[in-house]
């Protein structure tokens, strides 16, 4: 066996003496394998933690997250209408570190070089990997003139939730609030038209305030989900739907958003509270990474590795497997991902029929909740997931108040499974 020296002298001379604990495993003859995991939200955290309880002292697991506090967007509309605080959707990182035995690094990952299996990280350390998992999220794409600090999409929740709940507490009766749906496929497909109910009834219905308006700007051809569902909710509301929009720009200052509906004249509508959620793409280190093909990245569904690197696996939002993107769905995907990594290392093939699931709570008021689930399975004719033939998915509820209730325990078992 080498000594720790003789391994330093070793870096030295291939020039990684920089390196903060680096050697990938075959220059650490007597080390175990390393799996690094990027992004500590549903789909990372829970990939981490299910790799040290599956895998135990087999392997060495980091996860390196930026934040040392995770808001869950999960009921982050929530906080809209003051039913949560975005303290109450507040997750640390003390069982991954203290309960399951991972190496924390509250740092992000700038760039990946995935030939060497190294990544250089915003601190300017660099870290080996022999498996690599990949649960950033998700980035938006640019719109000319809109600044967050001003016109928030509050799609990533924490400081932006807060700034837009203050924005919609400061509206007088008749004032106008103005949200745009990104074009599928985007975060939680039901998200956008649930925050609009939820707006709504709070303006109308909580604040008094009945000469406020709401109108949504829709990219998609219709309400992309649950469209009977929210189609009546924005009839009871009276909410203004409008879809086919391309934006053109948004001015900040003045929060107006022009744009053209169904490709024909550009038009401005002036908000007093505009809520811009921009189109979405894999988060910007996969894209750098060169992982992604189109707007998201390609993996094989049975391991999540990508299709485009070796040893390299991307779940969550980031990936382009078609099923939808949402906390429930990275977290089953992690799962998956931590199983077929923790075969790989035992030189096994990946589990040839997996299953996948997601679910969406949607409030539309505070008091009552849709929701909307689907299953997926592993089709080895196409290789791809497809939905469960035959079995009524995806399949929904209507808004009533118990399921407003069984939403609080259905999140509360995912944040637990996630996060505890
Ligand atoms: C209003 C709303 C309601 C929703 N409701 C539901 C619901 O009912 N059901 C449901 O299942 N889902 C729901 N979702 C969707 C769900 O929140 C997302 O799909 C989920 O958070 C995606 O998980 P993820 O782990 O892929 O990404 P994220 O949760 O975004 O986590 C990514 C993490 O990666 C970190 N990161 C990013 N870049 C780097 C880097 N370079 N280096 C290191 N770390 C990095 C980030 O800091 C972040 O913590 C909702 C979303 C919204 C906005």
């Amino acid at each position: 066996m080498q000594s720790s020296l003789s391994r330093r002298t070793l870096l030295k001379a291939l020039g990684l003496g920089a390196v903060t604990a680096v050697a990938p495993s075959w220059l650490r003859a007597e080390a175990l394998p390393r799996v690094v995991v990027v992004g500590g939200g549903f789909a990372g955290a829970t990939a981490a933690k299910y790799l040290k309880l599956w895998g135990g002292t087999s392997l060495e697991v980091t996860l390196i997250e930026p934040n040392t506090t995770y808001v869950s967007p999960i009921l982050s509309n929530l906080v809209l209408n003051h039913q949560k605080t975005t303290a109450d959707l507040s997750f640390d990182y003390v069982n991954h570190s203290t309960v399951y035995g991972i190496n924390m690094i509250h740092d992000a990952v700038n760039a990946i070089d995935t030939s060497s299996q190294l990544m250089t990280l915003h601190s300017g350390a660099t870290l080996s990997y022999d498996r690599l998992i990949l649960a950033p999220g998700m980035e938006f794409a640019e719109i000319n003139g809109l600044d967050y600090e001003k016109v928030p999409h509050a799609w990533k929740a924490g400081a932006q939730t807060n700034l837009l709940q203050s924005q919609i507490d400061a509206m007088q009766d008749g004032d106008h609030f103005v949200m745009t749906v990104p074009a599928s496929p985007y975060r939680c497909p039901p998200g956008p038209y649930e925050r609009a109910c939820v707006v709504a009834d709070y303006l109308h219905n909580t604040r008094g305030l009945a000469n406020c308006q709401v109108t949504v700007l829709d990219a998609n051809a219709g309400i992309t989900v649950e469209a009977e569902t929210f189609g009546a909710q924005f009839e009871a509301y009276g909410i203004t739907y409008r879809a086919n929009i391309s934006i053109a720009s948004v001015d900040s200052d003045a929060r107006s958003i022009t744009f053209s509906e169904n490709g024909g004249a550009s038009e401005t509508l002036e908000a007093d509270v505009l809520n811009v959620i921009p189109n979405q793409k894999a988060a910007k280190v996969v894209v750098d990474a060169g992982l992604v093909a189109g707007n998201w990245a390609p993996v094989n569904p049975l391991s999540y590795e990508s299709t485009l690197a070796q040893h390299v696996h991307v779940i969550g939002d980031s990936q382009a497997t078609a099923q939808p993107k949402s906390g429930h769905m990275g977290n089953s995907q992690a799962k998956i991902c931590a199983d077929a990594v923790l075969r790989s290392l035992n030189n096994q093939t990946p589990y040839e029929a997996p299953k996948t699931n997601t679910a969406c709570y949607s409030p539309v008021s505070s008091t009552h909740a849709s929701w909307l689930t689907a299953v997926y399975e592993y089709n080895a004719e196409t290789g791809a997931m497809q939905l469960v033939p035959d079995a009524g998915y995806p399949a929904s509820g209507a808004p009533s108040t118990q399921n407003y209730e069984d939403m609080f325990k259905w999140s509360g078992n995912l944040f637990a499974d996630t996060f505890a």
